[in-house]
Protein backbone atom coordinates (compact mmCIF):
# COMPACT_ATOMS: atom_id res chain seq x y z
CA UNK A 1 0.00 0.00 0.00
CA UNK A 2 1.19 3.65 -0.82
CA UNK A 3 2.54 5.27 2.27
CA UNK A 4 0.11 7.72 4.15
CA UNK A 5 0.39 11.01 4.21
CA UNK A 6 1.22 12.33 7.45
CA UNK A 7 2.98 8.96 8.95
CA UNK A 8 6.60 10.39 9.32
CA UNK A 9 4.84 13.26 11.23
CA UNK A 10 3.27 11.30 13.32
CA UNK A 11 5.81 8.98 14.23
CA UNK A 12 8.03 12.07 14.84
CA UNK A 13 5.47 13.34 17.32
CA UNK A 14 6.05 9.85 19.25
CA UNK A 15 9.73 10.24 19.32
CA UNK A 16 9.90 13.03 22.73
CA UNK A 17 7.91 13.31 24.92
CA UNK A 18 7.58 17.22 24.43
CA UNK A 19 7.26 16.56 20.82
CA UNK A 20 6.34 20.16 18.72
CA UNK A 21 2.70 20.36 19.17
CA UNK A 22 3.44 19.87 23.57
CA UNK A 23 5.97 22.61 22.76
CA UNK A 24 3.02 24.47 20.65
CA UNK A 25 0.34 24.60 22.90
CA UNK A 26 3.15 25.47 26.09
CA UNK A 27 4.12 28.00 23.46
CA UNK A 28 0.60 29.71 23.96
CA UNK A 29 -0.11 29.49 27.67
CA UNK A 30 -1.30 26.43 28.04
CA UNK A 31 -1.41 23.91 30.96
CA UNK A 32 -0.01 20.59 30.45
CA UNK A 33 -1.36 18.05 32.75
CA UNK A 34 1.33 14.39 33.12
CA UNK A 35 -0.55 11.30 34.18
CA UNK A 36 0.66 7.94 33.96
CA UNK A 37 -2.82 5.60 33.12
CA UNK A 38 -5.99 5.20 31.73
CA UNK A 39 -7.77 5.77 35.09
CA UNK A 40 -7.11 9.30 35.40
CA UNK A 41 -9.74 10.14 32.94
CA UNK A 42 -8.49 12.07 29.75
CA UNK A 43 -11.30 14.06 29.68
CA UNK A 44 -11.02 15.90 33.12
CA UNK A 45 -7.61 17.11 32.33
CA UNK A 46 -7.97 18.24 28.89
CA UNK A 47 -10.28 20.90 30.15
CA UNK A 48 -10.20 24.72 29.02
CA UNK A 49 -6.67 26.02 28.37
CA UNK A 50 -5.21 22.31 29.58
CA UNK A 51 -4.47 19.35 27.67
CA UNK A 52 -2.97 15.88 28.59
CA UNK A 53 0.22 14.23 27.66
CA UNK A 54 0.27 10.44 29.42
CA UNK A 55 4.04 9.76 30.31
CA UNK A 56 6.01 7.59 27.81
CA UNK A 57 10.19 7.66 27.50
CA UNK A 58 10.68 7.09 24.35
CA UNK A 59 14.44 5.78 23.13
CA UNK A 60 14.86 4.57 26.78
CA UNK A 61 18.38 2.90 26.93
CA UNK A 62 19.94 2.13 30.50
CA UNK A 63 17.24 2.57 33.48
CA UNK A 64 20.06 2.40 35.87
CA UNK A 65 19.44 4.95 38.02
CA UNK A 66 15.36 4.06 37.90
CA UNK A 67 16.37 0.43 39.17
CA UNK A 68 18.76 1.89 42.06
CA UNK A 69 15.79 3.81 43.18
CA UNK A 70 12.98 0.96 42.64
CA UNK A 71 14.78 -1.82 42.67
CA UNK A 72 14.69 -4.33 39.78
CA UNK A 73 11.58 -6.06 40.98
CA UNK A 74 9.09 -2.95 39.83
CA UNK A 75 7.82 -3.31 35.94
CA UNK A 76 10.27 -1.41 33.22
CA UNK A 77 7.71 1.12 32.75
CA UNK A 78 7.98 2.51 36.09
CA UNK A 79 11.71 2.65 36.10
CA UNK A 80 11.93 4.11 32.59
CA UNK A 81 9.62 7.29 33.97
CA UNK A 82 11.90 7.59 36.54
CA UNK A 83 15.09 7.49 34.65
CA UNK A 84 13.40 9.86 31.86
CA UNK A 85 12.44 12.33 34.72
CA UNK A 86 16.04 11.87 36.30
CA UNK A 87 17.67 12.91 33.23
CA UNK A 88 14.91 15.98 33.40
CA UNK A 89 12.85 14.39 30.78
CA UNK A 90 9.56 15.82 32.01
CA UNK A 91 10.33 19.03 32.93
CA UNK A 92 7.67 20.73 30.38
CA UNK A 93 5.42 19.32 32.67
CA UNK A 94 2.78 21.49 34.95
CA UNK A 95 1.31 19.03 37.39
CA UNK A 96 1.03 15.34 37.45
CA UNK A 97 -1.45 13.12 38.42
CA UNK A 98 -0.95 9.17 38.95
CA UNK A 99 -3.39 6.77 40.11
CA UNK A 100 -2.63 4.02 42.36
CA UNK A 101 -3.86 1.50 39.95
CA UNK A 102 -0.75 -0.23 40.75
CA UNK A 103 1.92 0.06 43.83
CA UNK A 104 4.74 0.47 41.30
CA UNK A 105 3.62 3.54 38.93
CA UNK A 106 2.43 4.99 42.29
CA UNK A 107 6.15 4.16 43.67
CA UNK A 108 7.57 5.98 40.48
CA UNK A 109 5.57 9.00 40.70
CA UNK A 110 6.12 9.02 44.94
CA UNK A 111 9.99 9.07 43.84
CA UNK A 112 10.05 11.79 41.28
CA UNK A 113 8.38 13.75 44.35
CA UNK A 114 10.80 13.15 46.89
CA UNK A 115 13.69 13.67 44.38
CA UNK A 116 12.15 17.08 42.87
CA UNK A 117 12.29 16.58 39.56
CA UNK A 118 10.47 19.23 38.33
CA UNK A 119 11.39 22.72 39.67
CA UNK A 120 8.57 24.80 38.25
CA UNK A 121 7.36 27.08 40.91
CA UNK A 122 3.37 26.27 40.48
CA UNK A 123 3.69 22.46 39.90
CA UNK A 124 2.10 20.04 41.89
CA UNK A 125 1.80 15.71 42.55
CA UNK A 126 -1.54 14.17 43.01
CA UNK A 127 -2.49 10.90 43.14
CA UNK A 128 -5.81 9.13 43.00
CA UNK A 129 -7.19 6.18 44.91
CA UNK A 130 -9.03 4.68 41.86
CA UNK A 131 -12.12 1.82 42.98
CA UNK A 132 -10.80 -1.89 43.00
CA UNK A 133 -14.37 -2.80 42.65
CA UNK A 134 -16.77 -1.42 39.66
CA UNK A 135 -19.72 -0.91 42.02
CA UNK A 136 -21.51 1.84 43.65
CA UNK A 137 -19.29 2.28 46.52
CA UNK A 138 -16.10 2.22 44.00
CA UNK A 139 -18.15 5.20 41.71
CA UNK A 140 -18.67 7.12 44.73
CA UNK A 141 -15.04 7.06 45.73
CA UNK A 142 -14.05 7.70 42.11
CA UNK A 143 -15.93 11.20 41.42
CA UNK A 144 -14.64 12.03 45.21
CA UNK A 145 -11.08 11.42 44.03
CA UNK A 146 -11.56 13.52 40.65
CA UNK A 147 -12.99 16.28 42.15
CA UNK A 148 -10.44 16.69 44.68
CA UNK A 149 -7.37 15.93 43.36
CA UNK A 150 -7.61 16.67 39.33
CA UNK A 151 -10.96 19.15 38.94
CA UNK A 152 -10.00 21.49 42.11
CA UNK A 153 -6.22 21.61 42.05
CA UNK A 154 -6.68 22.26 38.42
CA UNK A 155 -8.88 25.12 39.24
CA UNK A 156 -7.23 26.54 42.26
CA UNK A 157 -3.83 26.49 40.88
CA UNK A 158 -4.34 27.33 37.33
CA UNK A 159 -8.10 28.98 37.17
CA UNK A 160 -9.65 26.26 35.10
CA UNK A 161 -13.10 26.69 34.31
CA UNK A 162 -14.64 23.28 35.76
CA UNK A 163 -18.21 23.71 35.50
CA UNK A 164 -20.26 21.40 34.09
CA UNK A 165 -20.29 22.86 30.93
CA UNK A 166 -16.70 23.47 30.11
CA UNK A 167 -16.82 19.52 31.26
CA UNK A 168 -19.60 18.50 28.78
CA UNK A 169 -17.03 20.68 25.69
CA UNK A 170 -14.63 18.45 26.93
CA UNK A 171 -16.27 15.31 26.55
CA UNK A 172 -17.98 16.83 22.90
CA UNK A 173 -13.85 17.37 21.85
CA UNK A 174 -13.09 13.89 23.02
CA UNK A 175 -15.76 12.35 21.35
CA UNK A 176 -14.51 13.68 17.86
CA UNK A 177 -11.33 12.29 18.32
CA UNK A 178 -12.71 8.87 19.43
CA UNK A 179 -14.68 8.97 16.31
CA UNK A 180 -12.25 9.12 13.58
CA UNK A 181 -10.08 6.35 15.81
CA UNK A 182 -12.70 4.47 15.52
CA UNK A 183 -13.60 4.85 11.88
CA UNK A 184 -10.04 3.93 11.14
CA UNK A 185 -9.91 1.02 13.52
CA UNK A 186 -13.08 0.12 12.03
CA UNK A 187 -10.86 -0.98 8.81
CA UNK A 188 -9.30 -3.77 10.58
CA UNK A 189 -12.67 -5.38 10.39
CA UNK A 190 -11.88 -5.50 6.74
CA UNK A 191 -10.74 -8.36 4.74
CA UNK A 192 -7.73 -7.27 4.06
CA UNK A 193 -7.28 -3.77 5.66
CA UNK A 194 -6.66 -0.23 4.66
CA UNK A 195 -4.16 0.71 7.66
CA UNK A 196 -1.92 -1.67 9.22
CA UNK A 197 -1.73 -2.31 12.83
CA UNK A 198 1.39 -0.30 13.20
CA UNK A 199 0.05 2.64 11.34
CA UNK A 200 -3.45 2.56 13.26
CA UNK A 201 -1.28 2.22 16.94
CA UNK A 202 0.77 5.19 15.70
CA UNK A 203 -1.96 7.23 15.58
CA UNK A 204 -3.53 6.62 18.25
CA UNK A 205 -0.66 6.62 20.55
CA UNK A 206 -0.61 10.93 19.25
CA UNK A 207 -3.98 10.98 20.87
CA UNK A 208 -2.76 10.30 24.16
CA UNK A 209 -0.05 12.15 24.16
CA UNK A 210 -0.33 15.47 22.27
CA UNK A 211 -2.89 18.19 22.40
CA UNK A 212 -5.67 16.51 20.17
CA UNK A 213 -7.94 19.95 19.10
CA UNK A 214 -3.54 20.44 17.55
CA UNK A 215 -3.99 16.73 15.80
CA UNK A 216 -7.35 16.81 15.24
CA UNK A 217 -6.67 18.03 11.09
CA UNK A 218 -4.09 15.81 10.06
CA UNK A 219 -6.59 13.35 11.90
CA UNK A 220 -9.67 13.79 9.24
CA UNK A 221 -7.43 14.18 6.51
CA UNK A 222 -5.59 10.62 7.25
CA UNK A 223 -8.96 9.50 7.55
CA UNK A 224 -9.90 10.74 4.24
CA UNK A 225 -6.59 9.32 3.18
CA UNK A 226 -7.42 5.75 4.29
CA UNK A 227 -10.82 5.87 3.11
CA UNK A 228 -9.95 5.67 -0.11
CA UNK A 229 -6.97 4.24 0.36
CA UNK A 230 -6.49 0.83 -2.51
CA UNK A 231 -5.09 -2.27 -0.24
CA UNK A 232 -2.24 -4.37 -1.91
CA UNK A 233 -3.72 -7.36 -4.09
CA UNK A 234 -1.73 -10.05 -2.09
CA UNK A 235 -2.15 -9.40 1.36
CA UNK A 236 1.18 -9.57 3.10
CA UNK A 237 0.39 -11.18 6.67
CA UNK A 238 -0.65 -14.65 7.09
CA UNK A 239 -2.87 -14.84 10.32
CA UNK A 240 -4.74 -12.12 12.40
CA UNK A 241 -3.89 -11.57 16.22
CA UNK A 242 -5.92 -9.15 19.00
CA UNK A 243 -3.29 -8.38 21.08
CA UNK A 244 -3.87 -8.21 25.15
CA UNK A 245 -2.45 -6.98 27.94
CA UNK A 246 -0.37 -3.93 29.95
CA UNK A 247 1.42 -0.57 28.20
CA UNK A 248 2.52 -1.10 24.84
CA UNK A 249 3.79 2.35 23.88
CA UNK A 250 6.98 1.32 22.21
CA UNK A 251 6.66 2.01 18.47
CA UNK A 252 8.55 -1.20 17.72
CA UNK A 253 6.10 -3.72 19.47
CA UNK A 254 3.37 -3.88 16.86
CA UNK A 255 5.75 -3.21 14.03
CA UNK A 256 8.14 -6.78 15.24
CA UNK A 257 4.42 -8.29 15.51
CA UNK A 258 3.54 -7.54 11.90
CA UNK A 259 6.65 -7.92 10.52
CA UNK A 260 6.38 -11.93 12.01
CA UNK A 261 3.71 -12.10 9.44
CA UNK A 262 0.70 -11.61 12.10
CA UNK A 263 -2.03 -8.68 11.01
CA UNK A 264 -2.63 -7.03 15.17
CA UNK A 265 -6.61 -6.62 13.94
CA UNK A 266 -7.28 -5.62 17.31
CA UNK A 267 -5.41 -3.47 20.18
CA UNK A 268 -6.48 -4.29 23.77
CA UNK A 269 -3.79 -2.61 25.72
CA UNK A 270 -3.28 0.51 27.87
CA UNK A 271 -2.58 3.08 24.57
CA UNK A 272 -4.60 1.41 22.44
CA UNK A 273 -7.96 2.25 21.86
CA UNK A 274 -10.18 -1.31 23.12
CA UNK A 275 -11.07 0.21 25.60
CA UNK A 276 -10.18 4.09 25.54
CA UNK A 277 -11.43 5.75 22.18
CA UNK A 278 -15.14 5.04 22.25
CA UNK A 279 -17.41 7.93 23.15
CA UNK A 280 -18.87 9.21 26.28
CA UNK A 281 -22.56 9.93 26.01
CA UNK A 282 -23.98 12.09 28.28
CA UNK A 283 -27.70 12.27 29.59
CA UNK A 284 -28.91 15.89 30.67
CA UNK A 285 -30.27 14.34 33.80
CA UNK A 286 -27.28 13.29 36.19
CA UNK A 287 -24.10 15.08 37.54
CA UNK A 288 -21.92 15.45 34.41
CA UNK A 289 -18.53 14.15 36.31
CA UNK A 290 -20.42 11.14 37.46
CA UNK A 291 -21.27 10.03 34.30
CA UNK A 292 -17.76 10.47 32.94
CA UNK A 293 -16.57 8.67 36.19
CA UNK A 294 -19.19 5.53 35.32
CA UNK A 295 -17.73 5.41 31.35
CA UNK A 296 -14.34 4.80 32.77
CA UNK A 297 -14.54 2.61 35.59
CA UNK A 298 -17.03 0.20 33.57
CA UNK A 299 -14.92 0.65 30.35
CA UNK A 300 -11.55 0.15 32.03
CA UNK A 301 -10.60 -3.72 31.39
CA UNK A 302 -7.78 -3.08 33.54
CA UNK A 303 -6.71 -5.93 36.15
CA UNK A 304 -6.81 -3.59 38.82
CA UNK A 305 -10.46 -4.24 39.18
CA UNK A 306 -10.46 -7.43 41.07
CA UNK A 307 -14.49 -8.01 41.55
CA UNK A 308 -15.79 -11.07 40.06
CA UNK A 309 -18.00 -9.50 37.34
CA UNK A 310 -15.48 -7.24 36.52
CA UNK A 311 -12.61 -10.91 35.98
CA UNK A 312 -15.23 -12.78 33.91
CA UNK A 313 -15.86 -9.17 31.69
CA UNK A 314 -12.41 -8.79 30.86
CA UNK A 315 -12.43 -12.53 28.97
CA UNK A 316 -15.87 -11.83 28.05
CA UNK A 317 -14.59 -8.52 26.26
CA UNK A 318 -11.54 -10.04 24.12
CA UNK A 319 -14.00 -13.14 23.23
CA UNK A 320 -15.88 -10.26 22.22
CA UNK A 321 -13.32 -8.09 20.21
CA UNK A 322 -11.60 -11.44 18.55
CA UNK A 323 -15.23 -12.44 16.88
CA UNK A 324 -15.73 -8.53 15.69
CA UNK A 325 -12.02 -8.17 14.39
CA UNK A 326 -12.02 -11.50 12.74
CA UNK A 327 -8.70 -12.54 15.19
CA UNK A 328 -7.40 -16.10 14.37
CA UNK A 329 -5.82 -15.97 17.74
CA UNK A 330 -5.19 -13.57 20.54
CA UNK A 331 -1.20 -12.63 22.41
CA UNK A 332 -1.64 -11.95 25.68
CA UNK A 333 1.41 -9.42 26.75
CA UNK A 334 2.28 -8.02 29.86
CA UNK A 335 5.11 -5.99 30.72
CA UNK A 336 8.32 -8.17 32.59
CA UNK A 337 7.28 -7.81 36.65
CA UNK A 338 3.67 -6.00 35.78
CA UNK A 339 1.85 -7.33 38.79
CA UNK A 340 -1.40 -6.49 37.85
CA UNK A 341 -1.23 -8.30 33.98
CA UNK A 342 1.24 -11.13 35.14
CA UNK A 343 -2.21 -12.46 37.15
CA UNK A 344 -4.73 -11.69 34.42
CA UNK A 345 -2.31 -12.91 31.57
CA UNK A 346 -2.14 -16.05 33.38
CA UNK A 347 -5.77 -16.66 33.99
CA UNK A 348 -6.49 -14.97 30.86
CA UNK A 349 -4.67 -16.86 28.44
CA UNK A 350 -5.77 -20.55 29.92
CA UNK A 351 -9.47 -19.37 29.97
CA UNK A 352 -9.58 -18.15 26.78
CA UNK A 353 -7.22 -21.09 25.17
CA UNK A 354 -9.36 -23.41 27.45
CA UNK A 355 -13.37 -22.43 27.38
CA UNK A 356 -12.97 -19.86 24.17
CA UNK A 357 -11.02 -21.82 22.20
CA UNK A 358 -8.56 -19.56 20.86
CA UNK A 359 -4.79 -20.01 19.98
CA UNK A 360 -2.67 -17.91 22.94
CA UNK A 361 0.53 -17.07 22.60
CA UNK A 362 1.71 -14.95 26.08
CA UNK A 363 4.98 -13.20 26.26
CA UNK A 364 6.81 -11.48 28.80
CA UNK A 365 8.39 -8.53 27.16
CA UNK A 366 10.83 -5.63 28.23
CA UNK A 367 9.59 -1.94 28.18
CA UNK A 368 11.67 -1.52 24.60
CA UNK A 369 11.55 -4.06 23.15
CA UNK A 370 13.58 -3.16 19.96
CA UNK A 371 14.37 -5.85 17.66
CA UNK A 372 14.33 -8.82 20.03
CA UNK A 373 15.27 -11.50 18.94
CA UNK A 374 13.16 -14.17 21.23
CA UNK A 375 9.67 -12.24 20.95
CA UNK A 376 10.34 -12.63 16.68
CA UNK A 377 10.79 -15.94 17.23
CA UNK A 378 8.09 -16.75 19.28
CA UNK A 379 5.38 -14.44 17.13
CA UNK A 380 6.67 -16.58 14.26
CA UNK A 381 6.33 -19.90 15.78
CA UNK A 382 2.27 -18.74 16.70
CA UNK A 383 2.30 -17.80 13.09
CA UNK A 384 2.88 -21.11 11.82
CA UNK A 385 1.39 -23.34 14.78
CA UNK A 386 -2.00 -20.76 13.49
CA UNK A 387 -1.74 -22.26 9.96
CA UNK A 388 -0.88 -25.42 11.22
CA UNK A 389 -4.34 -25.41 12.97
CA UNK A 390 -6.30 -24.16 10.00
CA UNK A 391 -4.93 -26.77 7.82
CA UNK A 392 -6.00 -29.62 10.04
CA UNK A 393 -9.81 -27.72 10.59
CA UNK A 394 -8.82 -26.94 14.32
CA UNK A 395 -11.52 -24.91 15.96
CA UNK A 396 -10.42 -21.45 14.98
S1 LIG B 1 -2.22 -1.64 33.51
FE1 LIG B 1 -3.90 -0.68 34.58
S2 LIG B 1 -2.91 0.53 36.18
FE2 LIG B 1 -1.37 0.08 34.65
S3 LIG B 1 -1.43 1.82 33.20
FE3 LIG B 1 -2.79 0.26 32.37
S4 LIG B 1 -4.81 0.83 33.14
FE4 LIG B 1 -3.28 1.87 34.39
Amino acid sequence: MKDLKHLIYFENLLMDADNDLVRAAQAEGRVCVGSVCYQIPEVLMNLGNCFTVRLRAPRTGSMEMGTYYLTSFLCEYSRALLERAIEGGYQFLDCLIAPDGCTMINRCVENMELLKMNDKEHFFYKYLEVPMKADNNGLNLYVGQCRSKILEPLHEKFGVDISDEALRKSVEDHNKICRIITELGNFRKEEKPRITGYEFHIITMCTYVCPQDLLLEKLEETLEEVKNRVPDEKWPYRARVAVVGSEVDDIDMIKLIEESGAYVCADRFCFGSLPGREEIILNDEEDVLTQICRHYMMSCMCPRHMDTPKMNRRREYVDEIAKEYKADGIIYEQMKFCDPWAYERMVGSHVLRDEYGYPVLTIDRPYAVGSSGQIRTRVQAFVESIEIKKIQGGRR
